[in-house]
């Protein structure tokens, strides 16, 4: 875990401040701050060394331990603003594409090219 304590309170503290449990097996919806108005942020340490984090990552060194280098944190409920750790899973940049193919988010324009789409 990069974070301990800190100024501001715990990183688990500031965590849970924003989460919005309705049912644990449910969603957890964040409701702080978000990076690009999609996924969760949360400022760690103090400025001007503050570093973002998005939420969902934070979820899941929280509850299951640091993140290996280069692994992502996706969601298995393919909603952004998720932050359940029951949720979230660890793939490569690889099985985020295959995820999205998956689940529809990949289509093909009448150029052929590959469109990513928000759902
Ligand atoms: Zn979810």
């Amino acid at each position: 875990m990069y974070f301990n304590r800190w100024n501001r309170g715990t990183v688990e503290q500031r965590f849970a401040h924003y989460v919005l449990i309705d049912d644990s097996d449910k969603c957890w919806l964040w409701i702080g701050p978000t990076s690009n108005g999609r996924y969760g942020a949360l400022g760690v340490g103090s400025k001007p060394k503050e570093v973002r984090f998005k939420a969902h990552r934070i979820a899941w060194e929280i509850f299951f331990g640091p993140i290996p280098e280069g692994m992502k944190v996706l969601h298995t409920c393919d909603n952004p603003p998720c932050v359940n750790p029951f949720h979230l899973f660890l793939g490569t940049q690889k099985d985020n594409t295959q995820d999205a193919i998956r689940k529809g988010r990949f289509h093909f324009n009448s150029a052929g090219i590959n469109q990513y789409t928000k759902r």
